[in-house]
């Protein structure tokens, strides 16, 4: 006898709740092998990672998986799903498809070639050697279009693989966003180098106790509403959020003895994005909607408490007589103003990761450039240094001296991530927007800030953007919060507002 509806919506529930709960396994696997496992214990960690994702990719892709799948998109089932299952039919049949439509041996063929890649790729970086690294390129790229073919090419063939990470996000809307950006930054960041008002960054590169470093960022952290109950703060070599449910949604940082801004503003980005995973309402628990709706609307969050409020003048009005109590020698004569500035230093630097809140978007647009000749075949691998150089000169007046700090410089293409690097900007481009719904929403911000309250603002994004998780798409959110679609402008006029009045211009 066949099941009834009810009965099929609970076992499909269960399926997909074994799913995640395999996942987070791997999620816990993942955080155990970067905060510190023993090195021996590695490699046996390695087989059950190989285990566990085998697990997880046959499920997803389980006829199984299929028939649920098949179920609940005929019409007289459809039309009885609520707004949760609908779009959890929706999220796993984008899963199924995108997996299920490349050939078993042709996927395979891939994972073994990225992971190759990527060891590959640190050695190029080691040994400023990108001929080392080109030939895998050559091939992760054949294989992205290859991709591209069996998933369906849009009008675009990069725009297959940006709607992954961003959902409904096009090159035709990219190029636009971009360009309207670039037109605005690029003289603001020339009038900010021929400033005469330059601020001195040289007072973070002092003798700063870790530990005294650890209890300063997890009382920002508390202060922020992140829940030490539901999460923890580690080290790790590169900083990084990793949730496993709600109830437990881990942050790392690192810390630099010499160097006093890094590990705090590390530990206030991953806070951003472990709020957001630590808010999401509780009727997704245990569902693939239980995350960020994307890369782009998850960075919105880590850059707006990052730097829209952790680098903010009320901010720091606040809690830089605290930071004085934990530092007093090495802030000594150092005034709030002086401070400030120093945190919101604009260097036209080489390395994206290190790059302030300005000209991190030109690094991010380069990027995106490269990816998108590529992928259109109008470029070739071999051409990438060269066109990298030269994006750099007219982009931030800065050129490579080798590779290593040039093109091989992110670990992202040698794991076929194209498509992920915009979502760093989006990410800016959104908190600016929402950051003018906050205001809006609550007129006395400023002054609340100015006193140390961030609960107002983490209760505003956790009502109007965390709970929602992937329920919503980043276009519905922002549509609801601001009335808007993605606009660059916000973005821009922030910009402009705040480093006018840093560097006088
Ligand atoms: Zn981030």
């Amino acid at each position: 006898m066949e099941k009834s509806f009810d009965a099929m919506v609970s076992s499909f529930k269960e399926f997909v709740k074994r799913i995640k709960q395999y996942e987070e396994a791997l999620a816990v696997i993942y955080w155990d092998l970067r905060t510190g496992a023993p090195k021996k214990g590695v490699p046996g960690r390695a087989e059950v990672i190989g285990m566990l994702s085998t697990e997880v990719f046959r499920m997803s892709t389980s006829t199984e998986m299929e028939e649920y799948l098949g179920y609940f998109t005929k019409e007289e089932n459809s039309k009885l799903l609520d707004n949760i299952m609908k779009a959890l039919v929706k999220e796993y049949k984008k899963d199924f498809d995108r997996f299920k439509k490349i050939p078993e041996e042709v996927y395979k063929e891939y994972v073994i070639l990225t992971s190759e890649a990527e060891s590959v790729w640190e050695e190029a970086k080691n040994n400023n050697d990108f001929d080392l690294f080109s030939p895998y390129l050559e091939k992760i790229v054949s294989f992205n279009l290859k991709f591209i073919e069996y998933w369906g090419c849009k009008s675009n063939k990069y725009d297959t693989l940006l709607d992954y990470y961003e959902p409904g996000m096009t090159v035709e809307k990219l190029d636009k966003i971009f360009k309207e950006l670039r037109e605005k930054i690029v003289p603001l960041v020339s009038k900010i180098k021929v400033s005469e008002h330059q601020p001195d960054d040289s007072i973070f590169k002092k003798d700063f106790c870790i530990k005294k470093q650890d209890d300063f960022s997890r009382y920002i952290l508390e202060k922020m509403g992140y829940d030490f109950e539901a999460g923890r703060l580690d080290e790790s070599e590169h900083p990084f959020t990793i949730g496993m449910t709600p109830g437990d949604v881990r942050i790392t940082t690192h810390y630099y003895k010499n160097l006093f801004s890094s590990a705090l503003f590390s530990a206030v980005h991953e806070g951003g994005h472990a709020l957001y995973e630590q808010n999401i309402s509780a009727d997704l628990n245990g569902t693939a909607l239980c995350t960020g709706t994307s890369m782009g609307v998850h960075e919105s969050q880590s850059r707006l408490w990052e730097n829209m409020i952790g680098r903010s003048y009320e901010f720091w009005k606040c809690y830089y007589p605290e930071l004085l109590k934990v530092f007093p020698e090495q802030f000594e004569g150092v005034s709030l103003d002086e401070f400030y500035r120093a945190i919101n230093k604009v260097e036209s630097s080489l390395i994206r990761v290190e790059a302030d809140e300005l000209t991190y978007n030109l690094h991010i647009m380069i990027r995106y450039e490269i990816e998108k000749a590529l992928i259109n075949q109008e470029i070739k691998v071999a051409d990438l240094p060269r066109i990298w150089n030269e994006r750099m000169e007219e982009y931030l007046g800065v050129v490579p001296t080798n590779d290593a700090e040039g093109v091989l410089q992110d670990v992202h293409w040698s794991g076929g991530s194209f498509g992920y690097f915009p979502s760093y900007t989006l990410g800016n481009i959104y908190s600016a927007q929402l950051l003018n719904a906050i205001k809006r929403d609550i007129p006395d911000l400023s002054e609340r800030l100015s006193n140390g309250d961030m609960l107002v603002i983490k209760e505003w994004l956790a009502d109007k953007v965390h709970k929602h998780g992937k329920l919503l798409t980043p276009a519905e959110i922002l549509k609801s919060v601001t009335g808007e679609e993605i606009e660059p402008k916000h973005l821009v006029q922030y910009l402009e507002d705040k480093y006018t009045q840093i560097y006088k211009l």
